[in-house]
Formats: structure tokens, C-alpha cells, sequence
């Protein structure tokens, strides 16, 4: 079968391999439809490797090379022994962790933060390429109706669904958020559902225009910080390096910060300021399949044609690298949000 396989920096093929082992008792196998590129797949494209472990993985046992991709659609192509739910034909998005199931956060439900965690496409083979064996508790059915493009879009919603989580999940209140890639888009379009007034910050000018055609208030950094805009909800998504200040600074007092954006490094804030002005500072990791992901699900289910629109473009398996991963790293790539990888049209 065809997959994407991450060998080292710079140097991600898409190659024949042997397909993964029918699925036994508790797995399926999913024939992929469509997979997500992410600035963690960029990252690994650029820097790696970041993530992809070197040594074999604690959970997975596996190490570099490894298939690509943990925003997944697919349908189910077969079940193991013993697997009652999902069905074979359904429609499903990957929950994509791989938590030890024994550390203390795992035995309290906390897997996003499993001292050992692993990662699909990133210490196990991932979703670009042609089918993935999985346990079935990673299978999480898309809501009946829903498009197999949309479906992959879950696991960036479900990101973004449990950083408004953490920000209490408002409903009628003003909100910052910051950074319009696709998880800021994502954030905003779920607090725009939630009803709540938006604005979405960043410094590019093509992005600030993609958030404005997505129907979202969308204004340069510049313009909101002299405009002295401050809200009780602000979520960084940017994950630039001054971002953590600023996201402070557009913070009324007692408002909650919600941090998603990753930084390369240490950033500095005003210590002083978040005592005096109570401000709560919340770190927000990836998501849980039922506490994120279906909530994530029911927002695309009745927004799907806005939040498709955070999608820019389509491009088929075999044009991962030269019209997804480069022009990520390229000088086009504030054009893009989300780029999808079409694995299979049909199942
Ligand atoms: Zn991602
Ligand atoms: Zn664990």
C-alpha cells in the first residue's frame, strides 16, 4: 500500500509498504479517506526529529521511519474479534493518542498527559496512507450525515474544543483569540457557535482575511493592543514567542488565558500584572476523545460548511510532500490554514 513515511529532516517519502496486520481482538482496520497536515507534521518535516522517537516508543515500540498523519477520516474496512461498535463501512475520525494506560495521570483519565504518551503519525504509523490497524476505542463515529472531508477536521476542533473547555466553555461573552490558523480558526468558529462576540488576532495579512471570510471579527495585533481591547476569554493559538504577554495583556482583570500555541522556547510574562489583575493562566493539551471530540463532532454537524471553508486546499496522496509539506515551509504557506491529504475519495 501507499504511505508517507517520515524518514528524517527534510526527507519524507511516499512509498510502498506492506500493509498493516488485519485487526485483532478490540482493533479494526480503517481505509483512510482523508488526513490533515499539522505544524507538529511541519515541524517534524523541518526540525525533526521532534517527536519521532529514535529509540523504540515505550507504548508502541516503534521508531523512525514511520507513516505520517494523525487528523484521520476513514471508513471502517474490517473489525477484530470481539468489536461490536463501530461497524465495518462506518464513517470514523481517530482519536490520535497512544497514552501507557498505567502512569498516575492515565489512571485518573488524564491520558492527553500520559507521562509516556505516544502519538499516531508520530510514534505509530499514522493516517497517510492507504489503512491504518488501530484499537476500536480510537474509532469515534462521525454524527450520521457528516462528510468524510468534514470528519477530518475533528481532531483539530477537538484541540480547540478543549481549549474553550478550559476557558469554561462561555456562551455570550466577548473572547480574544489569537493566531487564525486552524486551530485559532477552529476555537473562534466554536465560540462564534456558542454565541459568544469574537475577535481573532494575528499579524499576517493573509490570515487576518481568511478569519474575515470565515465571517469572524478579525483584526491585526497592532490595531487590537491600540484599540485597547481586553476580554474575560482569551485563548492563544499562535504559539509565537511574545505571545504569552501579549495574550495576558488582552485579558480584563480575572479573565482566563488558555494557552494551545506552542512556543519554540521560554517566553517572558509580567508576573506582577497576572497577581494584580487576578488573571488565571490554563494550559490546554491536545484533547480526549469523549470529553473533546464529540462535542467537536456536534459543532462540525451543525456548522460544516463554515468550518469546511477553514480548509485551503486538497491535495492527493502522492503530492504530500511537494503540495502539502513544502509549501507549508514555503513563502505561500500564510496563504493556508488547513491543507487536506485526500486518501481515498469513496470507500
Ligand atoms: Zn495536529
Ligand atoms: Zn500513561
Amino acid at each position: 500500500m501507499r504511505a508517507v513515511r517520515w524518514h528524517g529532516a527534510g526527507d519524507v517519502r511516499v512509498e510502498d509498504v506492506p500493509p498493516p496486520p488485519l485487526p485483532g481482538p478490540g482493533e479494526v482496520r480503517v481505509r483512510v479517506a482523508w488526513c490533515g497536515l499539522c505544524g507538529t507534521d511541519v515541524h517534524e518535516y523541518r526540525f525533526g526529529p521532534v517527536h519521532v522517537p529514535v529509540r523504540p516508543h515505550p507504548v508502541t515500540g516503534r521508531s523512525a521511519p514511520l507513516t505520517m498523519g494523525h487528523e484521520i477520516s476513514g471508513w471502517i474496512e474490517s473489525a477484530g474479534p470481539g468489536v461490536t461498535a463501530p461497524a465495518e463501512g462506518d464513517l470514523v475520525a481517530l482519536n490520535a493518542l497512544l497514552p501507557c494506560g498505567a502512569c498516575r495521570p492515565c489512571a485518573r483519565g488524564d491520558v492527553q498527559l500520559c507521562l509516556i504518551l505516544g502519538h499516531l503519525g508520530q510514534s505509530a504509523d499514522g493516517g497517510l496512507a492507504d489503512l491504518l490497524t488501530v484499537p476500536a476505542s480510537m474509532a469515534v463515529p462521525a454524527p450520521p450525515g457528516m462528510s468524510p472531508e468534514l470528519a477530518a477536521l475533528a481532531e483539530p476542533f477537538a484541540v480547540a474544543m478543549r481549549a474553550v473547555r478550559h476557558a469554561g466553555r462561555p456562551a455570550g461573552m466577548p473572547c480574544v483569540v489569537i493566531g487564525a490558523g486552524t486551530i485559532g480558526l477552529a476555537a473562534a468558529l466554536i465560540l462564534d457557535a456558542d454565541g459568544n462576540g469574537v475577535t481573532v488576532l494575528d499579524i499576517a495579512k493573509e490570515r487576518i482575511r481568511h478569519a474575515a471570510g470565515l465571517g469572524l471579527a478579525a483584526l491585526e495585533v497592532t490595531e487590537a493592543r491600540a484599540a485597547g481591547i481586553q476580554a474575560p476569554v482569551v485563548i492563544e493559538c499562535s504559539g509565537a514567542a511574545s505571545a504569552g504577554d501579549a495574550a495576558v495583556r488582552f485579558a480584563e482583570p480575572g479573565g482566563v488565558v488558555v494557552i494551545v500555541g506552542l512556543p519554540g522556547g521560554p517566553s517572558t510574562l509580567d508576573l506582577a500584572d497576572v497577581a494584580l489583575r487576578e488573571i488565571r493562566i490554563i494550559g490546554s493539551m491536545s484533547h480526549l476523545a469523549d470529553a473533546d471530540m464529540t462535542p467537536a463532532m456536534e459543532i462540525l454537524a451543525a456548522h460544516g460548511e463554515r468550518a469546511g471553508r477553514i480548509v485551503t486546499a486538497r491535495v492527493a496522496l502522492a503530492e504530500t510532500v511537494s503540495h502539502g509539506l513544502d509549501v507549508l515551509v514555503g513563502p505561500g504557506r500564510d496563504r493556508h490554514a488547513k491543507i487536506l491529504v485526500r486518501v481515498h475519495a469513496d470507500r
